[in-house]
């Protein structure tokens, strides 16, 4: 890669070098409006019970007199492309909180306002993006994903103009402001940006840092501890792609300015749960016809992130031989991990000769049957010696399914008896291993159309549901939900990421 570092001939850049961050103030709102507030949440960070007076704090209004509030320089490869300097065009963090056992949360408006970094745009949000990420961050933490959180969305009172809704009109938007939290912020486009600078040692103290804030596990010294660094991020890595694996989440936008160093989801934009089980589906409109984010491609596709952090790491850890090694290892490591977290799903209780060859079997079958993911596993769990397999499966499949397809479920599902046979764990135990695995709710794209229009409207009641249902991910609290995504609602995306 060439690294163009120079960006004046594009006015709307404001390039920063030798800076990690700029001190800076969110816009303010006049007439702000408290959707959901996450109490929980709230508790274990240590931020205590909400009162009235918070709502200020919550959109970026009277700050407390000790917060220095700030947005981080970073860069990014975007599609495939080193896009140079950017940063939080509309993230702002008001610091850090610690809680009474000494844990350490960093507390981040979305939609505050500019900052330094958002070039041409406002650094507003509008509620329809700020609902899907107040959600989904919170239905992936319930999940058992590594995530960011969310903590608070709020009307802003004012509306923010974009180009185009997901129905294909321009649009006035309500805007809305949500609080993040996580333990760190930090992204591979971070460390990317100094390197591609040449700034080494801001480099070197920023991986200093985060190794010592964030890495407590890394206790080599010298060029070792950052080694064990870039071995510890790719381990972080492919152990969250595979949980998107597990519960069927498709990113969307998976630049390397969205990649946290610390291997959590991060970026929530024109995300979507999957449906019908495809290898190729994207839910994001602006990925077409490309779909380099598709399902299927989120393995490969984070280790060509890993290259991108590897060549950024470089002038640090200088060890070619030990990158390449390390970023060749990558697949062998991830395949394992994606296919032991398969075996967890089907009730197996360990990867053995020949699951190989029955998962991408059931991918085919899978892809071919249109059947739904979730509901699928679900289905399977109330597998039985003589079940009926035409009615066990005839409601959560997406096409018609013909005795030629039945046939080759019927195939399929022998198979699946003659390998549970082999199990060295009881009948019980394989259920309750799949049962924990497979989640019975996902908070379906659908779903958050009909919340979004509804919260619009002022309304916040399938929120509440919501909510609640996807605090309890592996109960069936509402069977409304337990079912295949209705007709209607065929064609949604994740939307493009005009947010
Ligand atoms: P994303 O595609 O959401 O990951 O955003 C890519 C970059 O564009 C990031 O640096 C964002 O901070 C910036 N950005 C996206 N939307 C806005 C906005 N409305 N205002 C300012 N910056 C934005
Ligand atoms: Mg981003
Ligand atoms: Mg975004």
């Amino acid at each position: 890669e060439t690294f163009p570092g120079d960006f004046s001939g594009n006015p709307m850049q404001r390039i920063t070098p030798k800076v990690v961050f700029s001190t800076t103030l969110p816009a303010g709102f006049e007439s702000p409006q408290l959707i959901a507030f996450n109490e929980k949440l709230s508790d274990e960070i240590g931020l205590g019970k909400f009162e009235d007076t918070d709502l200020d704090f919550l959109v970026g209004n009277n700050l407390p007199a000790n917060i220095q509030s700030y947005a981080t320089a970073y860069a990014g490869h975007q599609f495939g492309n080193w896009a140079g300097q950017l940063g939080d065009g509309r993230a702002i963090l008001a610091g850090e909180i610690i809680n009474s056992s000494g844990q350490k949360t960093e507390i981040q408006w979305k939609g505050s306002g500019a900052t330094p970094y958002s070039r041409h745009a406002d650094g507003r949000a509008v509620l329809r993006s700020s609902v899907r990420e107040y959600l989904m961050s919170e239905a992936m933490y319930h999940l058992g994903v590594p995530t960011t959180r969310a903590l608070s969305l709020c009307f802003t009172g004012e509306n923010v103009i974009r180009d185009m809704m997901y129905d294909g009109n321009p649009q006035n938007e309500k805007g809305a402001v949500i609080i993040r939290t996580a333990e760190s912020f930090l992204r591979f486009g971070h460390y990317e940006l100094a390197s591609a600078q040449r700034e080494y040692n801001t480099l070197q103290e920023l991986l200093d840092y985060t190794i010592q804030n964030y890495f407590p596990e890394i206790i080599s010294s010298d060029t070792e501890k950052y080694k064990d660094f870039f071995k510890n991020v790719c381990t972080r890595t492919a152990d969250m792609i595979t949980e998107w694996f597990r519960v069927g989440f498709v990113h969307g936008v998976m630049n390397t300015d969205n990649m946290s160093i610390l291997g959590l989801t991060i970026d929530y934009g024109p995300y979507s749960m999957m449906d019908e089980y495809d290898l190729n589906f994207t839910p994001n409109t602006t990925d077409l016809p490309g779909r380099r984010y598709a399902f299927g491609k989120q393995g490969q596709i984070s280790q060509w992130n890993l290259w991108q952090l590897a060549n950024a790491l470089h002038p640090i850890i200088k060890d070619e031989k030990f990158l390449e090694d390390t970023l060749n290892n990558y697949g062998t490591y991830f395949w394992e991990t994606h296919d032991k977290m398969l075996c967890k799903k089907f009730g197996f209780d360990e990867l053995l000769e020949g699951d190989e060859e029955f998962f991408s079997n059931w991918q085919g079958l899978m892809q071919e049957l249109q059947f739904d993911h979730t509901l699928f596993f679900n289905q399977l769990e109330k597998l039985k010696v003589e079940s009926d397999l035409k009615s066990l499966f005839k409601d959560i499949s997406y096409t018609d399914l013909t005795d030629d397809l039945l046939k080759k479920l019927a195939h399929f599902i022998e198979k699946y008896k003659e390998r549970l046979s082999k199990n060295s764990i009881s009948k019980e135990e394989s259920l309750h291993l799949m049962q924990k695995t497979n989640p019975k709710f996902i908070l379906r794209n659908y779903l958050l159309y009909q919340c979004i229009d509804e919260v619009n409207e002022g309304k916040t009641e399938l929120l509440k549901k919501l909510t609640h249902a996807l605090e309890n991910p592996y109960h069936e609290i509402y069977p409304e939900f337990s079912v295949k995504r209705p007709g209607n609602y065929d064609d949604i995306s994740g939307c493009s990421t005009l947010s």
